[in-house]
C-alpha cells in the first residue's frame, strides 16, 4: 500500500506487511483491521485498478477480488465506480437525516 497518498491514512500503515499477505484463516484477522480503515475504497479500488493478485487490500481477499473482477469484466475505473457509489450513499444517509429530523 506504499506509494499513494491515501495509504499515509491507512489503519495498516503502522502493521507487520506479513500480516497483510496471508492465507487461510489468517485473512479474516486481515479483513476485520480494513472494516475500520477510513481509506478503505481507495484501497480496494486501487487493486482492483492495478489488478493486485496478492493480500488482503480494501478488506477483500485476493480470491474475492477475482471474483469481483469476473463478475463484473466491464469495469473499466474501479475508483470511479466506488466513489460514485459512496458519494451517492452519503447522499442517500443526509437526505434520510433531513427527512427524519423534519418528520
Ligand atoms: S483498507 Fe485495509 S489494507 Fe487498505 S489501507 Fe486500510 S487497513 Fe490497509
Amino acid at each position: 500500500m506504499a506509494g499513494t497518498d491515501w495509504s499515509e491514512r491507512g489503519l495498516c500503515r503502522t502493521a507487520d506487511p506479513d500480516d497483510l499477505f496471508v492465507e487461510g484463516a489468517a485473512q479474516n484477522r486481515a479483513k476485520a483491521l480494513c472494516g475500520g480503515c477510513g481509506v478503505r475504497t481507495e484501497c480496494l479500488a486501487h487493486a482492483l485498478d492495478e489488478r493486485i493478485e496478492y493480500g488482503v487490500w480494501g478488506g477483500m481477499t485476493e480470491r474475492e477480488r477475482r471474483a469481483l473482477l469476473r463478475r463484473r469484466p466491464t469495469v473499466r475505473s474501479w475508483r470511479r465506480l466506488l466513489e460514485t457509489a459512496r458519494s451517492e450513499h452519503e447522499r442517500t444517509a443526509r437526505a434520510t437525516t433531513v427527512t427524519l429530523k423534519a418528520s
